[in-house]
């Protein structure tokens, strides 16, 4: 059929026929019938997205849905269509006024990015262009690689490092810890798997290392308890004396340690192990070191901060994470192996259906052979624009301003009788508690958590809280390039004035059953 219907200008007889005997339905397609009524409403969703990122100040952080809206939301598959502009609306009025909150000014919750304008245009763009980076010879895979030069670039690793983007830290930890794997196992794991590995391996964080890493070891085959935790010091640092000690240890249990992971930034404090230190014992021991990096690594290119992580670009691997301290719209984290030729030998498959042709688009790299995914999105493009837009001499500066913010927080809690640090502020996260004094832990925790929701539940400001050795502690992250000062005073004289509240309600209750 396809060769009849190949020369359009010579009436064909019996198409007709061909097509009623086919049942062949009436064409149909996703593209609007009318374009140009969908560019003028393409035009008006943007100029709301501008806007409503421009008042986002004067609403609140967070708001609880009301039920009714909350139901919309269990309503069957739509089995026919809509008027584009409904949907709109419907988004408009039933998604956009209740976000997470990250991208307002007072959102200081667990560590994550605030977003921007040009990162959204972005994403919008790179979903029209719709190119996918699983590799191929099209413009979109300069980007994706140049983006990797980038970052590579700005946290000080060799040209022969090579990296991958994938969807954030987490997957950009696992990577790490994927080429770690395989490069310590002393054996083809890839082909044989982790049963035939002779000695166990052994991974070596602190107790503050993140959850992920957890998830990763357990992916990997190598199971939970293959971490070793090795006890942080008072400054929440991985202890170097405690990590030499478990690696001989281990060895002596016939255990093959393999990896430190170094936290630049944990989770919990902020706090940076001492890099260099640990790339000496790696390097002793013969380990293979992975950084995460995914708050700190970019402490790197920010000029008042970068001495916290001397040591970083020793790293054998380094995960992190654009959509966290870059504010790229989520979905972007990196990974970088100093070998670069580690990463691919960990991920390169060549299917009979995905070969290299001499020209043409499948000529350029196949990016899908440097890491788990095949079909890739186009996620580079959000942080080319932002980077290209604002030079990372910015994003620099804007680091440096919220560990300058975090230091004036941790100073005004310092300074006032019924607030505490619960951790010393190293970079931008400030672990603290009101403290009326008198109180035993369970009921201390009850009140910083009572005090946590009801800022939220106000929609002054989102932080989240923590436990640091058994007791509970508020954590503000202020990892947020649209805070200002005023916005943490505001925040501190609201923790106070609801602590107070809070205090005097239960203490009353107290007495009163008394
Ligand atoms: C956020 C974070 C991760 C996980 O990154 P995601 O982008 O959330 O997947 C890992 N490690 C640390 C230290 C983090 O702060």
């Amino acid at each position: 059929m396809g060769a009849v219907a190949l020369d359009p200008r010579r009436p064909i007889r019996g198409l007709t026929d061909m097509r009623d005997e086919l049942h062949l339905p009436p064409r149909e397609t996703l593209d609007p019938a009318d374009w140009f009524a969908v560019e003028r409403l393409a035009g008006r969703v943007v100029a709301d997205a501008v806007r409503h990122l421009k008042g986002i100040r004067d609403r609140p952080v967070w708001q609880e849905m009301p039920p009714g809206v909350a139901d919309g939301f269990t309503a069957p598959p739509p089995r026919h269509p809509t008027p584009l502009a409904d949907v709109v609306r419907e988004v408009q009025e039933t998604v956009m006024p209740y976000p997470m909150g990250n991208v307002h000014p007072r959102f200081w919750a667990w560590f994550m990015g605030a977003g921007s304008l040009t990162g959204a245009l972005a994403d919008f763009l790179a979903a029209v262009l719709g190119s996918n980076l699983g590799g191929g010879n099209h413009a979109a895979v300069h980007v994706d690689r140049q983006v990797v030069a980038w970052l590579r670039d700005m946290v000080g690793m060799p040209a022969t490092a090579s990296g991958t983007l994938v969807e954030g830290g987490s997957a950009a930890n696992l990577i790490g810890l994927t080429v770690a794997r395989n490069a310590m196992a002393g054996i083809d794991v890839r082909e044989h798997g982790v049963g035939a590995i002779a000695r166990p391996l052994r991974f070596y964080g602190s107790d503050q290392v993140h959850s992920c890493h957890r998830k990763a070891v357990e992916a990997l085959g190598l199971g939970n308890l293959a971490l070793r935790r090795v006890p942080s010091d008072a400054g929440f640092r991985l202890d170097p004396d405690a990590l030499r000690a478990a690696i001989a240890e281990d060895r002596a249990r016939g255990l093959r340690p393999a990896c430190v992971i170094a936290n630049a930034g944990a989770v919990n404090t902020g706090a940076i192990d001492d890099l260099e230190t640990l790339a000496d014992i790696a390097a002793a021991e013969g380990l293979w070191l992975h950084v995460d990096g995914c708050i700190g690594a970019l402490l790197a290119i920010a000029p008042r901060n970068a001495h916290r992580v001397a040591g970083l670009a020793r790293a054998d691997s380094l995960a992190l994470d654009p959509h966290k301290w870059l504010h790229a719209p989520f979905g972007v984290g990196c990974a970088l192996i100093r070998d670069g030729r580690l990463l691919r030998q960990s991920y390169a498959t060549t299917p009979e259906y995905l070969q290299p042709a001499p020209r043409g688009v499948a000529s350029g790299p196949w990016l899908h052979e440097s890491g788990p995914e095949t079909t890739r999105p186009f996620r580079a493009l959000k942080v080319w624009m932002m980077l290209r837009e604002h030079g990372v001499e910015r994003f620099g500066r804007l680091i440096d301003q919220n560990i300058e913010q975090a230091r004036y927080l941790a100073h005004r809690i310092e300074a006032h009788p019924r607030l505490a640090l619960a951790a010393a502020q190293e970079i931008n996260i400030v672990c603290f508690r009101y403290d009326p004094g008198g109180l035993d832990e369970p009921a201390r925790k009850a009140l910083n958590v009572e005090i946590m929701l009801r800022l939220q539940e106000k929609g002054t400001a989102v932080i989240s809280d923590t436990t640091l050795r058994g007791a509970h502690s508020l954590r503000v992250a202020i990892c947020n390039h649209r805070t200002r000062i005023t916005d943490l005073d505001l925040f501190v004289s609201e923790v106070v004035r609801i602590g107070d509240a809070v205090w005097t309600e239960t203490s009353t209750r107290c007495t009163d059953g008394e």
